[in-house]
């Protein structure tokens, strides 16, 4: 049965100056708020304490998408609906673009932003596994300054960050010149409006038949999404044939920890990363 939503404050900042100065006044009292989808389930099912929001949606400091030379910049208001509207993003960085298809459906999508499901922190979150193949950096503002982290040293266990209650995302960078085969794949229960199980993005490039360049994340197998860096290892520079797959696989098999729980079990996530995997793999050779 659902509860009714609390009452709970939400104050709508006009400038990202005034949020941060906000945040910075009381540490841990008010905490951002972005399109809520991640919030407001909480909110509803009467699991969140928390009861002063900062509303960060609106902030023109945090909305829209920048190119420069070197890197694409996106707000972290940014919504899946207008990642999926952004040419640049189709042809530069795909597996983001997929991801954000994937992510619930047309609703949560012209709700929900990309700060927002980096800041919740989910290891089965799905645009994780791209930004992380992308080696996208974080700016985390505060009413100190700003500071940039890489994406990859952003998530410190289960649920936590290296975020300071007095930051929010700003921005998320991408370097361009992302090359090679971009690969995104998200398995769920069903096609549409399903938590993944298991989540792979892959970049990666073979020269003469070797492995060049490879990159690898994957979602919902550890305590964080995880950039497979063993599995890198060992394939770097090898030889692309049926042997080095399999190889792969089972170095990927003792670099992850699934676990059992109520969308998936350990095994079969176990399974499905080394399928994904070496559907990925395959891929490069064509
Ligand atoms: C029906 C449904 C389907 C969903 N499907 C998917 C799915 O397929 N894949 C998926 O990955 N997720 C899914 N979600 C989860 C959710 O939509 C995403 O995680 C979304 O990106 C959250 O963004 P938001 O702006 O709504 O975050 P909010 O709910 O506003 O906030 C989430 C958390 O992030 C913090 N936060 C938000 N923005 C910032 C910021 N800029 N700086 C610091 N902290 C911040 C908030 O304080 C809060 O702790 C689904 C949710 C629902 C309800």
């Amino acid at each position: 049965m659902r509860s009714f939503v609390p009452a709970f404050e939400l104050v709508a900042p006009r400038s990202l100056g005034e949020a941060l100065a906000l945040l910075d006044r009381e540490p841990g009292v008010w905490r951002p708020f972005a399109g809520g989808t991640d919030l407001m389930v909480l909110l509803e099912a009467g699991k969140l304490e928390h009861k002063k929001w900062v509303s960060i949606r609106d902030l023109a400091e945090l909305r829209g998408i920048a190119e420069s030379a070197a890197h694409v910049d996106l707000g972290a208001a940014v919504t899946y609906g207008e990642v999926l509207e952004s040419p640049t993003l189709a042809r530069e960085f795909p597996s983001l673009v997929r991801a954000a298809a994937e992510t619930g459906a047309v609703a949560i999508q012209n709700r929900g932003t990309l700060g927002g499901n980096i800041a919740n922190a989910s290891p089965a979150a799905d645009s994780p596994p791209a930004l992380l193949v992308y080696e996208a950096e974080i700016e985390l503002a505060s009413a100190r300054g700003a500071r940039w982290v890489r994406y990859a040293d952003f998530h410190t266990g289960y649920k936590r960050t290296v975020m300071d209650p007095r930051e929010l995302i700003r921005r998320i960078r991408l370097p361009r010149g992302a090359a090679g085969v971009h690969y995104y794949r998200k398995v769920g229960t069903r096609r549409a409006q399903a938590i993944s199980k298991v989540v792979l993005a892959g970049l990666g490039r073979a020269e003469a038949g070797r492995i060049a360049d490879i990159r690898i994340a994957l979602g919902s197998v550890a305590p964080t999404t995880i950039r497979c860096r063993r599995t890198e290892a060992l394939l770097a520079g090898r030889l692309l044939e049926p042997a080095t797959i399999d190889a792969a696989r089972r170095e990927l098999a003792a670099e992850i920890a699934p676990i059992d729980d109520i969308r998936s079990s350990a095994a079969f996530r176990r399974r499905v990363a080394q399928n994904l995997l070496a559907e990925f793999l395959e891929g490069l050779s064509r």
